[in-house]
């Protein structure tokens, strides 16, 4: 028999290196994984460059690659992927951005680039939705929260590019910078002028916005000014459906996963209590992948919090984190008809409080597979597996062929 089903499971930054507070092991290798050892065990087992040996890997590329998508194709910036996941419909053309709510003191400096870590901005956006003018550039925009300080921007109109640089200062104590355009193309030059006018005519709405006047009567830290990042125009995506003859959904905390998975066309499923940090009710997500899978025959399922603990540079939380995991997807075990895949979709060092360029441990599990000898589930033991090394973008055209999808090559 023939599995029908796909369960890929992206455990964001999983991979690491060898660290001290673990007497060398890996904050995987350390951790007690009995139900990611039995898949491994029962599965075959490697280890994935998800884009290439010594690329670093962005979590929007690498999850690009995860899906068959391949990034230098593909990708065109994060910005219209976050527009997509805070539930903007991104159109060809359309230019997005990831934006942060932030605060500025009086004398228009940069005080804290998350605004106090505000949560609940959506009467902010609103009101800048409703309050900010672009028509005379002949553009028409989308502003909309996301969780916390995010929220992302989407323009539409006429000759806009995505050439044009942030106004992120990226550190505290100075002003936002200007947009400037990165090309001497119009194009580029009309979509900077859209910026410095969306900003200027945002302030005001903010500054006498009453959430703000009340945050500020609280002792709080107004979010009275708006970063723009990650300009991208939206690209064409061949949909999922059309080019795998699958329908598929995805469970993640993280709107920038969702909105790949929107621009490529797989639904979005909305889980209690998915934060997208390390105190996420990974129960919750595992029983919706259950659900889900009653009615899709592909499910994406991304738990995030490893990575945080990976930047965050705390090797003992990460390990300890990746055993809760653990015990959440015993659930999946027992699936009929269902091809498991488990990796990361790049390493996250706590070493190093970024991602690196390290393989990420993979394993395949289900009807059909050829299991190999490793028997645990972690960068080294996964290094022997039959797998071998393999690249982001052979792993789906693998798991297509489990479930019996693969084109055949020649005659
Ligand atoms: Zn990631
Ligand atoms: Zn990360």
């Amino acid at each position: 028999m023939t599995a029908s089903r796909i369960v890929l499971i992206v455990l964001d930054g999983i991979g690491d290196r060898p660290h001290p507070a673990l007497h060398g092991a890996t904050p995987l290798s350390a951790a007690r994984t009995p139900v990611l050892d039995r898949l491994a065990r029962e599965g075959i087992t490697g280890i994935m460059d998800t884009i290439a040996p010594g690329i670093r890997p962005g979590s929007d590329t690498s999850h690009l690659a995860l899906l068959g998508y391949p990034p230098r194709e593909c990708y065109t910036g994060r910005g219209p992927l976050e527009a997509e996941g805070s539930g903007i419909r991104m159109r060809p053309g359309m230019v997005g951005f990831r934006a942060n709510y932030a605060t500025l003191d009086s004398e228009g400096r940069v005080t804290d680039r998350r605004a106090g870590r505000i949560h609940g901005t959506e009467p902010l956006s609103k009101a800048i939705e409703e309050g900010v003018d672009l028509s005379s550039f002949g553009v028409r925009f989308r502003f909309v929260s996301g969780a916390g300080h995010r929220a992302a921007l989407a323009l539409e109109g006429e000759g806009l590019g995505d050439g044009v640089g942030s106004n992120d200062p990226k550190k505290e104590g100075v002003p936002p910078h200007s947009f400037v355009p990165t090309s001497d193309l119009p194009a580029d030059a009309k979509t900077a002028a859209v910026l410095n006018e969306f900003v200027r005519q945002a302030r005001p709405i903010l500054f006498d916005h009453p959430l703000n006047r009340e945050r500020l009567a609280r002792g709080l830290l107004p979010a009275n000014e708006v970063l723009l990042r990650g300009a991208g125009r939206m690209g064409h995506f061949q949909p999922f459906s059309e080019r795998y003859g699958m329908n598929g959904a995805v469970v993640s905390a993280a709107t920038l996963i969702t909105g790949i998975g929107r621009v490529v066309g797989l639904g979005t499923i909305p889980v209690e209590g998915a934060t997208g940090s390390i105190d996420s009710n990974i129960e919750n997500k595992v029983e919706a992948v259950v659900r889900a899978l009653e009615t899709h025959s592909f499910v994406l399922l991304n738990i995030k919090g490893a990575d945080e603990s990976g930047h965050d540079g705390k090797a003992e939380q990460k390990r300890d984190f990746i055993a809760r995991v653990d015990g959440a997807l015993a659930p999946l075990l027992d699936l009929p008809e269902t091809v498991i895949a488990v990796l990361g979709d790049h390493s996250t060092p706590c070493t190093v409080r970024d991602h690196s360029a390290d393989p990420v441990p993979v394993l395949i599990r289900g009807e059909g597979v050829r299991p190999d000898r490793v028997e645990r589930y972690d960068e080294f033991a996964c290094a022997e597996g039959g797998l071998s090394r393999i690249r982001g973008c052979d792993l789906f055209p693998i798991l297509l062929d489990l479930v019996d999808k693969a084109h055949k090559y020649g005659a």
